[in-house]
């Protein structure tokens, strides 16, 4: 068998990654559906599938060393808390964080922006002070700002888009001002693909007083992301979306902005003491997980990191925008497919309308093919509102697809078009 040439990043080659071997650590990957079919997953953006690092980081811990953690003097309850605080450690080192106790753990991006939302809003805004957003965010950065902003009477605003779905720099400035309190911008959108300028939108935010907020659930499987080289104040990410379980997230905040924030959610955990004339505080990120945590989640998401960091990044990076070439230049060729969102740069998402066929009939006819893609809103109806459009479908990529991949997802295409033909 001949060898791919290693890959060249920037005029160096860089080492070179064999996505086929990655894909055999997957093992959903090699399930058919529909009549036998292969599965084509590209629902990467919806959620991510699982390594083996991270199905049996979750099985050890379950099969040896389940329980509670921090409370506990015996073996398993040690054992769990220093995995769990070690997840902690190699989450902080994949965000670039300067300290793990700026690492708070969350259920996933939603839970994390409501916490700052609720926890640093409640606690900051006023009558009349702005929160800006962009049109692109997905609803859990827009829906708890409209709920804190009806408590506290500040006003949420968007920043526009232009036709490609970039973010519209000279709008968003417009919009910018000394009243603006914190800008929450999605690193990269879900439903767009679009990759934000999120290091100078911090700047230009900084600049007026701001705080920065970053969403980061579509950014942290496609870019190497380093909290303080982008200069922003909190960044969320939910664990799901980068190979690790559901219900695990986190939250990176700087650790004295964190420090000046009251809890957002009472219980067990969260206090240094209680008392029925009341109650203190316990440093962070324990003032912020109140109950029990996801503890295997957790430990679980702490090997999905520790597995990616393992990549090659560039040669991941080189591949996936092969595949994003590859995939679109097919698309342009499938008759009254228009692409939605073409903005320079963006990676992953190929969110796409076929004239005459609604979203869901697109979607439902590829999973006949055992094609797994996603119709509708994407949480994001500003972004539909923005181009017109009630639904499209989205193939959304991660570093285990294949060109092959794209050319099912094509060729079934081509089925629909012959189906519904113009
Ligand atoms: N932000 C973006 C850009 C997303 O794509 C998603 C999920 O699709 C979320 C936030 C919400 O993530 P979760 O449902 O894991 O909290």
């Amino acid at each position: 068998m001949s060898r791919a040439p290693a890959p060249v990043v920037g005029g160096r080659p860089v080492a070179p990654f064999d996505p086929h071997r990655v894909r055999a650590e997957f093992p959903i990957l090699s399930r058919r559906v529909r009549r036998g079919r292969p599965l084509v997953y590209l629902d990467n953006a919806a959620t991510t599938q699982k390594p083996l690092a991270v199905i049996e980081a979750l099985d050890r811990h379950w099969r040896t060393s389940n329980a509670n953690v921090h409370r506990g003097v015996h073996l398993l309850s040690q054992e769990s808390t220093t995995a769990m605080e070690a997840a902690r450690g190699h989450v902080a080192r994949f965000l670039g964080a300067a300290d793990p106790r700026e690492v708070v753990f969350v259920r996933g991006t939603t839970e994390a922006v409501n916490l700052v939302a609720h926890a640093w809003g409640r606690a900051n805004l006023r009558p009349g002070d702005e929160i800006l957003l962009t049109t692109m965010e997905h609803h859990s950065n827009i829906v708890p700002w409209q709920l804190v902003a009806a408590q506290t009477g500040a006003v949420v605003r968007a920043a526009p888009i232009l036709d490609d779905g970039s973010l519209d720099r000279e709008g968003f400035r417009r919009l910018l001002s000394p009243r603006t309190r914190l800008v929450g911008v999605a690193h990269v959108s879900n439903a767009l693909g679009t990759v934000n300028p999120v290091r100078e939108l911090a700047q230009e935010a900084h600049a007026v007083g701001a705080l920065v907020l970053v969403d980061g659930a579509q950014a942290v499987s496609h870019l190497r992301v380093d909290v303080r080289a982008l200069g922003v104040d909190f960044y969320a990410f939910s664990g799901h979306k980068v190979f690790g379980p559901t219900g695990i997230g986190a939250l990176w905040g700087r650790k004295a902005l964190l420090d000046a924030m009251p809890p957002w959610q009472g219980g067990g955990d969260m206090i240094r003491t209680v008392s029925f004339s009341g109650s203190t505080w316990a440093d962070v990120p324990a003032r912020f997980e109140a109950g029990t945590p996801a503890i295997a989640e957790a430990i679980g998401l702490g090997a999905a990191v520790e597995w990616l960091g393992g990549l090659p990044a560039d040669a991941v990076a080189a591949h996936e925008a092969d595949l994003l070439e590859h995939g679109t230049r097919l698309l342009e060729g499938v008759p009254g497919l228009r692409l939605v969102g073409t903005a320079p740069g963006k990676v992953s998402v190929l969110s796409f309308v076929l004239e005459g066929v609604h979203p869901h009939d697109v979607g439902t006819l590829l999973d006949l093919e055992g094609v797994a893609v996603r119709t509708g809103h994407h949480c994001a109806q500003p972004v539909m509102d923005r181009f017109g459009l009630p639904a499209t479908a989205r193939a959304s990529l991660a570093l285990y697809n294949v060109r092959e991949d794209l050319d099912a997802l094509v060729a079934a295409l081509h089925k629909v078009r012959e189906t519904f033909p113009l």
